[in-house]
């Protein structure tokens, strides 16, 4: 249930995107970094296919008497309208469809996930995807100094994504400190969720709190070596990014 809000997030995105030029009149052909990518299961949203209709978060009815993670599931296994859009229906299936679109469309990705399937996506296509760590403060309980040893020992060459504000931590709290410092010395980048959380966040998840980019500049200001790339784009504080 965790990811059925991200999963509509990145969906309504990715309609805008797909309405773009089709791949043969942009006149960029080189490769195209990723640096978003889950490998989550076809389930990770609810019972699989899921079923997006789209447009369906512009225009978003809902009685609070009813939990909000019911109503949005029943978006996806009941959706209210006659065309939507279903996902895949196995993990195979997310796994190989997001392959072939990334070799139609020339992109390499920043891959996170559970490390048995990063490992299985990166032995079904060589090369293509960099493996990503995430971390969430509260949620995995993996101090900084077992992720310096991850990474010294291969597990990882990107930390993200990192969505300690889904359990209350923002970006300067002194509790991903030692994080920061590992990140710094070894020159990982991070990956790090900010902006606005899934439509309902904190009934999903009630610690979570809205974060702004300003959060990271006393970060950036500390370590300035530090490589760190905010996901979601900073919406919607485009004038404090
Ligand atoms: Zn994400």
């Amino acid at each position: 249930m965790r990811f059925i809000a991200l999963a509509l997030g990145a969906l309504f995105l990715f309609g805008s995107i797909a309405s773009a030029k089709d791949k043969d009149s942009r006149p960029y052909q080189g490769p195209i970094i990723d640096v978003h990518l889950h490998a989550y299961p076809a389930d990770g949203n609810g019972p699989a296919p899921n079923a997006v209709c789209p447009g369906v978060a512009a225009n978003l009815e809902y009685d609070p008497q009813t939990p909000w993670p019911a109503k949005m599931g029943a978006l996806m296994t009941d959706p209210p309208c006659d065309d939507p859009i279903l996902g895949p229906a196995t993990d195979e299936e997310v796994r190989d469809e997001t392959i072939a679109i990334m070799k139609k469309y020339n992109i390499k990705g920043v891959l996170s996930g559970p490390a048995a399937r990063i490992a299985d996506w990166q032995a079904a296509a060589p090369g293509l995807f960099i493996a990503g760590r995430e971390l969430s403060l509260k949620r995995d309980d993996v101090s900084a100094a077992e992720i310096e040893a991850e990474f010294e020992n291969g597990a990882f060459e990107v930390l993200a994504e990192v969505t300690n504000q889904y359990r209350g931590f923002l970006a300067d709290d002194p509790a991903f400190d030692a994080y920061w410092a590992v990140a710094a010395e070894h020159d990982i980048p991070v990956g790090l969720h900010l902006g606005i959380g899934p439509p309902g966040a904190p009934m999903l998840y009630p610690d979570f709190r809205v974060q702004t980019p300003l959060r990271i500049e006393a970060i950036l200001n500390r370590h300035q070596t530090l490589r760190v790339y905010l996901m979601h784009a900073g919406f919607p504080f485009a004038d404090d990014l």
